[in-house]
């Protein structure tokens, strides 16, 4: 089975999917990776996960990805004690590190970091940002802060601080517990939640032991000022519009996900556009014209993936919700200004053999009109570079080794097969046009465009690029 479409789409699961029947729907509907929010999943239920994910693959022959999102260090108040609590604007409150039942204009703040980092002028943000307030004395027990906009508090309700860097990292002892478990089963992608430094993804590499490949999610504006330094460290990056239009105004958030978007292009990383992308799925049958337009814009920026959170994980359309998707996706990248839009946004190729090779590719595809590019891939690095070209052409991505093929089932026009290494240069090109032909990509007598690292298994050493004509009749078994 193949997808009509470049662009992947990230399904979230949760009670409305978790479950075989549902997850073959969506992977039916277009869902190409699945997604286990761990601020809701438990090890039990990302090892069931697990389980169909691979009886998936099994049945349709094909691999699919799972990203394990990790909750990092989300940070909450204490409890009220009435349970709510009216904030009005010009009041004082206090957030108070002394263990305490929060009322009467106090809250009980359970994270001493806050008070070590906290300064003067500083906005606090409540519940999703429905409250703020501004910092207007601070000490080692004791933040005072102004409220700016009136409202009722909830017992531990999450906390933001958007313009204070706070000295710990991005995992938690949750999270490195949840990493044990993705390591022990073996996932394709880790989402690091609210990273602020680059030094946040070396530690969680260290910790994944590089058995799973790390995407940043960029939702904070520390993560923004160092940008270019964590997307050189990740292996992905995800546009976490949530938590990234609570930490800053939201109307620059469209801006945000373009220099996102670039920054992940450039470097030849996968980029995921995700939160409310089709939100009035989970209630609606049909998304709202701004929804539809919003995924939209999102694949006329050659995205890699498009992700659904609440639609597919909670909502009463999960099925629906990815079909829709789907829809959007192959009607825009049909549009003929589809090509003209990614065309301009292309990037010139880096001085390496890889990349060199990679464009070269796109040129002679694109020029001879072939059937695709295929490309022969260890880690997948140069099945990546290949995706950094956008070019017209599928790319087919053979690889010997499942978790690279599971880790490119995120990666923009890539349609990836496990297949054996070939033994010799004849053999390669024959395989190569075999699996084009047996998956639908070329017909008997076109051609298509070989590129590989020769001596293959070696990564980072494309150095070969072949046209060659598909002939089924021809025998690849040497
Ligand atoms: C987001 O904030 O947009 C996001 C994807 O993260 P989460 O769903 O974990 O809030």
């Amino acid at each position: 089975m193949r997808r009509n479409r470049r662009v992947k789409i990230v399904a979230t699961l949760g009670p409305a999917s978790t479950n075989e029947e549902t997850m073959r729907r969506l992977f039916e509907a277009g869902a190409d990776v699945f997604r286990v929010n761990m601020s809701h999943a438990t090890h039990d239920g990302l090892r069931e996960v697990h389980g169909i994910v691979r009886k998936l693959e099994t049945e349709f022959s094909r691999p699919i990805g799972i990203l394990v999102d990790l909750q990092g260090p989300k940070l909450r108040i204490g409890k009220i004690e009435s349970g709510t609590m009216r904030l009005t604007k010009g009041d004082i409150v206090s957030f108070v590190r002394r263990e305490d039942v929060g009322g009467l204009g106090r809250v009980h703040l359970p994270h001493p970091e806050i008070f070590e980092s906290v300064e003067n002028g500083h906005m606090l943000l409540l519940d999703d940002g429905k409250l703020r307030l501004r910092v207007v004395e601070s000490s080692d027990v004791r933040i005072d802060a102004e409220v700016l906009n009136s409202g009722l508090l909830g017992s531990r309700k999450g906390i933001s601080l958007p313009d204070t860097v706070l000295p710990f990292g991005a995992l938690t002892d949750k999270d490195r517990a949840d990493i044990e478990c993705a390591n022990s089963i073996g996932v394709s992608w880790l989402a690091l939640s609210f990273v602020q430094r680059p030094a946040d993804i070396e530690e969680a590499r260290k910790l994944s032991k590089n058995r799973s490949a790390i995407m940043a999610k960029i939702e904070k504006p520390t993560a923004i000022h160092f940008l270019k330094e964590i997307v050189e460290l990740a292996d992905g990056i995800m546009v976490a519009r949530g938590d990234l239009g609570v930490e800053m105004p939201v109307e620059k958030v469209p801006g945000l996900q373009k220099q996102i978007s670039r920054a992940a292009r450039n470097a030849g990383k996968p980029v995921v556009v995700a939160t409310q992308m089709l939100e009035s799925m989970i209630y609606a049958p049909v998304p709202t014209r701004a929804e539809v337009s919003d995924v939209a814009t999102a694949v006329f920026e050659g995205t890699d993936a498009v992700m659904l959170s609440a639609e597919s994980a909670v909502g009463k359309f999960p099925v629906e919700a990815v079909a829709t998707m789907d829809r959007i996706a192959i009607e825009v990248e049909h549009d003929p200004l589809h090509a003209a839009i990614i065309h301009a946004q292309r990037i010139d190729p880096q001085a390496t053999g890889a990349d060199a090779i990679s464009a070269a590719a796109r040129t002679v595809a694109e020029t001879l009109d072939l059937a695709a590019i295929v490309c022969y891939t260890a880690s997948g690095a140069t099945a990546l570079r290949a995706a950094r070209e956008r070019p017209q052409q599928p790319i087919l991505a053979l690889t010997p080794i499942p978790r690279t093929a599971r880790k490119l089932s995120i990666v923009w026009g890539q349609h990836c097969v496990l297949a054996d290494d070939p033994i010799n240069l004849d053999d390669m090109v024959a395989k190569a046009c075999r699996i084009a032909y047996e998956e639908g990509f070329a017909k008997a007598g076109q051609q298509v465009i070989v590129t590989a690292g020769v001596p293959l298994g070696k990564s980072g050493a494309t150095n070969l690029l072949r046209i060659a004509e598909v002939d089924p009749t021809a025998d690849d078994d040497p």
